[in-house]
């Protein structure tokens, strides 16, 4: 499959790994966009969230179980963060392997849309 999300947990791309799991594996944006930008994104190929099914629910609570785990290790979890994901066209997702990207590191201002 030509995900390049599969190649980075396949090991076919490098990437900085933050920290992983048998299921989850955490990441630094290639380009990040705050001074912490990692993403966090299952091992399974998922495409997007509206992809997501009912068998992915524990999944998911692993990923945010890896948010709070990195954020503890990069050190923003008392400072604060911001969780997003971008999902199809509107939301100008990019990649089609579901990913959440946390964000801090700094005042992120409000969400102006
Ligand atoms: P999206 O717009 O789909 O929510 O976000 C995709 C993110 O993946 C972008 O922030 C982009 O910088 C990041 N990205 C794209 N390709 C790569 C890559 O090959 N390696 C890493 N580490 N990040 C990538
Ligand atoms: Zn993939």
């Amino acid at each position: 499959m030509d995900c390049i999300f599969c190649k980075i947990v396949n090991g076919d791309l490098p990437s900085t790994k933050v920290l992983e799991n048998d299921k989850v594996l955490v990441f630094q944006n290639i380009n990040p966009e705050t001074p912490v930008h990692v993403l966090i994104i299952p091992k399974k190929h998922i495409a997007s969230m509206n992809d997501v099914q009912e068998e992915d629910l524990a999944l998911i609570g692993e990923m945010h179980r890896a948010v709070q785990e990195a954020a503890a290790e990069l050190g923003i979890a008392e400072s604060g963060y911001r969780l997003i994901n971008n999902c199809g066209p509107n939301g100008e997702q990019t990649v089609f392997h579901l990913h959440y990207h946390l964000m801090g590191g700094k005042r992120l201002g409000a969400l102006t849309g």
